[in-house]
């Protein structure tokens, strides 16, 4: 816990949150529907969708700057849904750094605690304090036009630090910075919540960034939560097809089930496939989607007279790419669907296997691997 000189509310930074059945609409188009989200206490949550899915209008409403149509916002067990935002005791980072380009960044980070009336002394002793957390106690007197994107976007971190929030919300706070910054400003966020131990609500729509900074993650699409939990658990069980798609790379197929048993039997148009894990509710006669993750596929050189079976597909060879450790090949079966791998490279491997565009191949995986969900795409 930060060291300070002052005393700070014991629910300083580390307030629990709950958005309860909230729904709100603009004129008609609903941003959220019947949304629920349970954050700890404590905990650095991503709220992770596409753009318009209504991230930002969820962190709205947390910080008060909106009201929900339906449902109750809560912090720290307490109903907050008719709490104005001055009395809530949360604050936000943005993409835009916002500083006040004639104060000094001590004065930027001051700024709150003096809205609050806290002396000249002791605000500034409350801003060296962040100041040192985000490692910027050398450029206090500087001012924000002096300093790179990344600095500017650490002294907006410790500014909305400064007033002890009870929760933190960043919206797409490294959305600016290129990516070597962002890599680095990602590693700065999760030391200072660390070190803060507080509740972070992290709003992105860049699963890269989701998956290396968040405890928890929270998948929308569309106003509501597709799926809640540990980035391994959404990566390894995703709760649907769309929430696999979006969180990293998944072949996908459609497929008629045949039958039901331990496994999913079903038939594809390039042949049979045989998936270990399938949607309680899948029954035989329905239409599913198959899902297959890249580094669980892959691409083989086919004998001449191999035949195709169960989870071994007859494809030919589009292209192999070696990307630093890892290769990466692509095959396409005679249906026309696309089906890529990855591969760790191993030392002295040939780039290409001796394989060459065109080749004959075959795609094939473990059941195991393969997982069958409900065709409700467009549902
Ligand atoms: P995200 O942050 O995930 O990109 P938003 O929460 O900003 O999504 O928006 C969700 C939906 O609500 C979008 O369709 C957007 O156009 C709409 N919306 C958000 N804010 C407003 C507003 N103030 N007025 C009208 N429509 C809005
Ligand atoms: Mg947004």
């Amino acid at each position: 816990m930060l060291m300070m000189p002052l005393p700070v509310p014991q629910s300083a930074y580390q307030s629990r949150v709950s958005l309860n059945e909230v729904s709100k609409s603009y004129g008609g188009r609903r941003a959220l529907r019947e949304f629920s989200l349970d954050v700890a206490a404590g905990e650095f949550l991503a709220v992770l969708g596409p753009s318009g899915s209504g991230k930002t209008t969820a962190l709205r409403l947390i910080a008060g700057l909106e009201t929900p149509d339906e449902g109750q916002v809560f912090i720290e067990g307490r109903d907050v849904t008719c709490v104005p935002a001055e009395q809530r005791d949360v604050n936000t980072v943005f993409q835009s750094y916002a500083l006040f380009p004639h104060l000094n960044v001590l004065d930027n980070v001051a700024y709150g605690p003096r809205m609050r009336g806290l002396s000249r002394k002791a605000r500034h002793a409350r801003a060296y304090d962040l100041l040192e957390l985000v490692r910027l106690s050398d450029a206090a007197m500087r001012r924000p036009h002096e300093l790179s994107g990344g600095m500017q976007q650490r002294v907006a971190l410790a500014r909305a630090l400064a007033n002890a929030p009870a929760v933190l919300l960043l919206d797409e706070p490294l959305g600016a910075l290129d990516r070597k910054l962002r890599c680095e400003m990602q590693r700065e966020l999760r030391r200072v919540h660390s070190e803060l131990a507080g509740t972070f609500i992290y709003v992105t729509h860049d699963q890269e960034e989701a998956f290396a900074m968040a405890d928890r993650l929270a998948v929308m699409r569309e106003g509501r939560i597709e799926q809640v939990g540990s980035p391994a658990e959404i990566y390894d069980r995703p709760a649907n097809a769309w929430v696999a798609r979006f969180v990293g790379g998944a072949n996908m197929l459609r497929a008629h089930v045949d039958r039901i048993g331990r496994s999913a039997m079903l038939t594809s148009r390039p042949g049979l496939i045989e998936a270990g894990y399938f949607d309680e509710d899948l029954m035989s006669g329905d239409t599913a989607l198959v899902v297959i993750r890249p580094e669980a596929t892959r691409i083989e050189r086919s004998g001449p007279t191999a035949l195709t079976r169960t989870n071994r597909l007859a494809a030919r060879l589009l292209h192999v790419v070696t990307a630093g450790p890892s290769r990466r090949l692509s095959a396409v079966t005679a249906d026309g669907s696309v089906f890529d791998s990855i591969e760790a490279r191993k030392p002295g491997m040939s780039p290409s296997h001796g394989l060459a565009p065109g080749n004959p191949v075959f795609i094939t995986f473990d059941a195991g691997s393969v997982r069958a969900y409900r065709d409700d795409w467009f549902a």
